[in-house]
């Protein structure tokens, strides 16, 4: 890794509170470095590994978020990467009103070639050199499993096995939290959280998509799906013969959807897309579902309500972070319903505001970072007055 070859290359950034104000983080412009409080380049050239952690903000409090372990094409590649996700991630936590700040960690490489024990153990020894300003978990690319390895090095990693004391997989919470913002849409744009008799779109109905696939059947919704995996399909056909599935999304899209649910990789809304789309709302657990700027603005001009992706999808962090305080599925659950108050809440206030839902989240994640950060540098002495 030519920036450092050593232990970590810290740049030690303050803070820029509202940095993203006007929506950017929505699909605007990259994060860069100076937005972050610090960025950390690990090498270990016995075990071949070469990360980057991101730290956007502990504001909140430690840094949150996982480690995505991916072939990336160049080291540039991977930073704008993990700027873009720690970025992400501090703007999901704020959200989800958990005490954390946002992080991520970046692995260059292909898994299935080089994830080694030494090589993630390496990697928990950096993320232990950090003190707790970052806490880690899974991400694309990582399993619970490498977290038990991790967590060998490290006290600051969750999302581990249940065998060794984790919360397991966080796909069971992620589906809870979707079906909980999807019926608060629901209340905005019909007055009615029921879904029965709706037709909804689920694309990718892999580990969350199947759960929310569950979830829409037993609330008499009918289900339209598709997938790239044909095992993925076959599976929920096996245990849902009344779903339907198309052969991708341009298919998906043509059904004439009350509800579009992405739950695949993200970037689904692109311009064409939406110009199709017939439903009335899109809410699924998707990443980073708006492909480019300016689609936000176009799903409100064609009267769709866009339940923004972090919001809805904050059930699995809820789920890791409740993991830190010794696992209690029921806190987790019952945190994980809130949901369904802060969906409605981000919707009442674009309306309001005249806005698009994910200005309005960007809004009201700036506001609890700026609010609760300087509280917390007020009660730690590390700033003079409110
Ligand atoms: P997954 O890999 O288990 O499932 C994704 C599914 O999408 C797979 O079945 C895959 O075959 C399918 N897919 C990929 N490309 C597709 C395409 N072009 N068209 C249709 N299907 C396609 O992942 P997951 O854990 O279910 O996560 C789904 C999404 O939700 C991801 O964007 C993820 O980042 C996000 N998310 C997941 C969690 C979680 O707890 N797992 C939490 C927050 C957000």
């Amino acid at each position: 890794m030519r920036r450092v070859a050593t232990v970590t290359n810290v740049f030690a950034m303050p803070h820029r509170e509202n940095s993203t104000a006007g929506g950017t983080h929505a699909g605007g412009q990259t994060p860069g470095p100076s937005d972050h409080e610090q960025v950390v380049f690990c090498q270990d050239n016995n075990s071949g590994l070469r990360a980057i952690i991101g730290i956007y903000s502990t504001a909140l409090g430690p840094a949150l978020g996982g480690t995505r372990f991916y072939p990336y094409r160049s080291e540039d590649e991977a930073l704008a990467d993990v700027l873009r996700l720690s970025t992400a991630m501090a703007y999901k936590n704020a959200l989800a009103g958990l005490d954390h700040g946002g992080g991520k960690a970046v692995i260059i490489g292909d898994p299935a070639q080089i994830k080694t024990e030494p090589l993630l153990r390496a990697y928990g020894r950096f993320v232990a050199s950090l003190g707790g300003r970052y806490v880690t978990a899974c991400d694309v690319g990582t399993r619970s499993e490498d977290m038990d390895i991790i967590a060998r090095e490290c006290r600051y990693v969750t999302g581990r096995t249940t065998a060794h004391g984790g919360a397991g997989d966080s796909s069971v919470l992620t589906a809870l939290g979707v079906i909980h913002g999807m019926r608060a849409a629901a209340k905005h744009a019909w007055g009615d959280i029921g879904l029965h008799g709706r037709t909804v779109g689920v694309e990718g109905v892999g580990k969350v998509g199947h759960r929310l696939v569950s979830h829409l059947v037993e609330a008499g919704a009918d289900v339209v799906i598709c997938d790239v995996s044909g095992t993925a399909v076959e599976a929920v056909l096996a245990r849902h013969p009344q779903v339907r599935a198309v052969g991708n999304v341009g298919a998906l899209v043509a059904e004439q959807l009350d509800i579009l649910a992405p739950c695949a990789l993200g970037g689904t809304l692109t311009e064409e897309l939406v110009n199709v789309l017939t439903a009335r709302i899109v809410c699924g657990s998707a990443n980073n579902q708006l492909a480019h700027h300016g689609v936000e603005k176009l799903l409100v001009d064609r009267g769709i309500l866009y339940a923004p992706d972090y919001v809805v999808n904050s059930g699995g962090v809820i789920q890791v972070a409740d993991e830190l305080a010794g696992f209690n599925f029921d806190r987790a659950r019952a945190a994980t319903e809130q949901i369904f108050a802060a969906t409605a809440n981000v919707l009442a206030i674009a309306d309001a505001d005249g806005v698009p839902p994910s200005v309005a989240a960007d809004r009201l994640a700036e506001r609890r970072m700026s609010d609760v950060g300087r509280l917390r540098g007020i009660y730690l002495g590390t700033m003079g007055s409110a």
